[in-house]
């Protein structure tokens, strides 16, 4: 089953034992361990699709990933994950090495991960047997009473309330900080300080469809030094995409400095700060993607956080002991071996 086909099915809800916000890396992740030790889960997300900021997105015959463009799997726990995710064919290896900003790279031995079909498919497989109800934003998180026993209600915009005992809450903190105090629920001091504390930079991506090849070297990634352009890459030499098509990252100062202009200025910025490239090719179409919370500004130094006086509620994501796509997926594992009590 499909994420997006098994919304139906979440629709029609199936009791849940445990409810997980977020269809991002960590939410994908924690749900498919519980799923797979036999808990009744259903995830929630506000997005469309899944994978949250391992995004990919049509525009005409392109593909883009608009959101991480590539991950590492350091230590013995990410890289059983992704022996797992390669055995099921949904990643390949891209490239090796850290990017340099004179197009070269210098060798770590640590191989640059992509989706097959661009960085969703990880999240689409994990979730594949997994209920999940897309385009479903949680707007309230309730503590509830039944006979005697503390549980979560879990409200959406769309009218649905989900009960379970358990959740595990993935969206960047001050998303989920919001739809707790939403539901009148009060942190223990502790738990407030550390989340009150919590912080991400920006990122503005512009998405640009060619009208030829860019003319960025193999593998078709860049990393300029300095801003505004953080990274450029060019999806079909990427492997992901049929027409070549461009997704250019501002940096954090820039994207902060640019947040509010309107779109027309964001493109004609970040594309006239290409970097000299091979060709000069023309867009055909072109999309401005604002990313609100795209990297944590500093890390909490635990892998999740329990909070503390109410039902069992953990949260995950990149921000605990992260900050990237391999923090997050480590994040939702011990997340959900937490609630299984491991
Ligand atoms: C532009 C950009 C480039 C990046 N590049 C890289 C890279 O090259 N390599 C790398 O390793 N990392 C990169 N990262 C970081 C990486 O994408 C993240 O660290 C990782 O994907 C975070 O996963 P997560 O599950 O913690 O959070 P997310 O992916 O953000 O998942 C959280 C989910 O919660 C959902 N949500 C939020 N609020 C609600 C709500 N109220 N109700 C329901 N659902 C909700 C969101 O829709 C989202 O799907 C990049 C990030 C960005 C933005």
């Amino acid at each position: 089953m499909t994420p997006e086909a098994s919304s139906a099915h979440a629709a029609g809800e199936a009791p849940a034992d445990v409810i997980v916000v977020g269809a991002g890396i960590a939410g994908a992740v924690a749900a498919r361990r519980l799923h797979d030790a036999g808990a009744r889960v259903l995830v929630l997300d506000k997005a469309r699709g899944v994978g949250g900021r391992m995004a990919t997105r049509r525009l005409g015959e392109a593909t883009l990933d608009h959101g991480a463009q590539f991950f590492t799997a350091p230590g013995e726990l990410l890289t059983a994950m992704v022996d797992d995710w390669q055995r099921a064919g949904v990643v390949v290896p891209w490239f090796e090495g850290r990017l340099l900003p004179t197009g070269g790279r210098a060798a770590d031995g640590h191989p640059r991960w992509r989706g097959r079909d661009g960085m969703t498919s990880v999240a689409k497989h994990l979730l594949d047997p997994v209920a999940v109800r897309t385009s479903a934003r949680v707007t309230a998180l309730r503590v509830i009473e039944a006979n005697g026993i503390q549980a979560w209600s879990v409200e959406t915009e769309d009218g649905l309330a989900a009960r379970a005992r358990q959740v595990v809450l993935t969206p960047p903190v001050p998303q989920t900080l919001a739809v707790l105090q939403a539901g009148g629920v009060v942190l223990h001091a502790a738990d407030a300080d550390v989340l009150g504390e919590a912080a991400y930079h920006p990122c503005l991506a512009l998405l640009a469809v060619l009208d030829g090849p860019s003319g960025l070297p193999a593998p078709g990634i860049l990393r300029p030094a300095g801003e505004p352009i953080e990274v450029v890459t060019d999806n079909q030499l990427k492997g992901i995409s049929r027409v070549p098509a461009l997704t250019v990252h501002a940096g954090p100062h820039a994207s902060a400095e640019l947040w509010d202009a309107p779109d027309d200025v964001v493109v004609s910025t970040l594309l006239g700060a290409l970097p000299r490239l091979i060709a000069e090719p023309r867009p055909e179409a072109v999309q401005v993607q604002r990313w609100r919370y795209a990297r944590p500004v500093a890390v909490v130094p635990e892998p999740f956080r329990v909070l503390r006086d109410l039902p069992p509620a953990v949260l995950a994501g990149d921000i605990f002991d992260g900050p990237l796509v391999g923090g997050a997926a480590r994040s939702g594992w011990v997340a959900a071996g937490v609630l299984l009590g491991d």
